[in-house]
């Protein structure tokens, strides 16, 4: 007897998601995933975490994220190769599912190259909204490439950015980002250096990418009351932060075990303090204490991040319609009979005249 509950998986390619995001409007993907963020950290106990697989070579890395709670496990597939955009690939490119728990089955395959970019700037604006001085306005966007119109966007919306400063070493990707960004609420400057960037930054946020140990970020360039949202340094060997920012700074990460191996952190001895972000959400931690206090998100994105993007994706595209049912995985009559899918008609019409005969 076939089971009722045969297993349908929704797809959800990027023509899909793009057709999705423009329906449902970037913002409120934005604000809504950041939602979704917020609330699943509020139950970070009920999640089975692990740091990611990493599997490294020497132009880039490939990733598995796995995560679940009690009814839903979740991974997400995913790159980094700096050196991509030349042979015109993206850095990041990423796609994951949704399962589960209790049977197993794939419910949502997607795409999330996209969704990573949305997910990350929701995450990093989500952050910045609880540990940067409230009045702050004006952001240094360091790193211009695929991420940043969405860092930018998060941070018009979720913490009331109304000026950006731009640098990247492709002075190409700044105008790109600038053009993207013109008649969206945002005055924007490009600015010739980092430092003239950040000179007067209430944020700074760096989002470049090199495999390198980088000091894009500098003692010396670090003024009082900074928040830093240092997102681009997220692998080892792959840091942004020269090690004496770090000193100054309150450091706040997403997964510390995962942020040890992988964040601007892996530049610190083993005993350097970090403050998982979840404590501030649930009021464990004060997160900044005083107006004049440096702090900084070291962010690597963490596989918690990606299922409530996962969960915000399949619920949106429901609603909307978008998206298409496939058999990712086969439908047995039989569920102990999967060889009996491999029986053609003529195989069967000739073993049932063996069996009369
Ligand atoms: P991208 O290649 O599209 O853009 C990166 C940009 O950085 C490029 O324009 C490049 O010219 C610039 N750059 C490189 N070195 C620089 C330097 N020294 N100073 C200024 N600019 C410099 O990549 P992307 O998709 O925008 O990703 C950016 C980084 O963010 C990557 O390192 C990626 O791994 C990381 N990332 C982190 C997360 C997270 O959750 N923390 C999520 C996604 C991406």
């Amino acid at each position: 007897m076939a089971h009722q509950d045969q297993p349908t998986t929704l797809y959800i390619g990027a023509p899909d998601m793009v057709r999705l995001v423009r329906r449902k409007g970037l913002s409120a993907c934005i604000a809504g995933i950041a939602d979704r963020i917020e609330r699943d950290f509020l139950r970070w106990q009920e999640f089975d975490k692990s740091a990611r697989l990493a599997s490294h070579s020497a132009e880039g890395v490939i990733e598995l994220m796995p995560i679940a709670d009690a009814a839903q496990f979740s991974f997400k597939y995913v790159n980094g190769h700096p050196c991509n955009t030349q042979r015109g690939l993206a850095t990041v490119m990423a796609f994951g599912v949704l399962a589960d728990v209790d049977t197993g089955a794939p419910r949502l395959l997607s795409e999330l190259t996209l969704t990573t970019a949305i997910r990350t700037a929701a995450t990093s604006a989500l952050v910045a909204r609880r540990l940067a001085r409230p009045d702050s306005r004006c952001m240094a966007l360091i790193g211009n490439g695929a991420q940043s119109e969405f860092q930018a966007l998060a941070f018009r919306d979720l913490v009331g950015i109304r000026e950006l400063r731009l640098f990247d070493t492709d002075p190409s990707a700044s105008a790109k980002l600038a053009g993207n960004l013109a008649g969206l609420g945002l005055k924007v400057r490009v600015c010739d250096s980092i430092a003239e960037a950040v000179g007067d930054a209430d944020i700074v946020t760096t989002v470049t990418a090199d495999k390198t140990h980088a000091s894009i970020i500098t003692p010396e360039m670090i003024e009082p009351g900074m928040h830093l949202n240092a997102v681009g340094g997220d692998c080892p060997g792959k840091t942004e932060m020269h090690r004496g920012v770090l000193e100054r700074s309150t450091v706040f990460v997403e997964y510390e075990p995962q942020s040890r191996i992988e964040g601007d952190v892996q530049q610190m001895p083993a005993d350097f303090p970090v403050t998982e972000f979840w404590q501030v959400l649930a009021g464990l931690h004060p997160g900044r204490r005083a107006a004049a206090e440096v702090t900084m998100f070291d962010s690597v994105g963490f596989a918690l991040e990606d299922f409530s993007a996962l969960g915000f994706m399949r619920d949106a595209a429901e609603e909307l319609g978008i998206g298409e049912f496939i058999q990712l995985v086969p439908q047995t009559a039989d569920p102990k009979n999967l060889f009996g899918l491999l029986r053609t008609h003529s195989l069967e019409v000739a073993r049932q005249a063996l069996v009369t005969a």
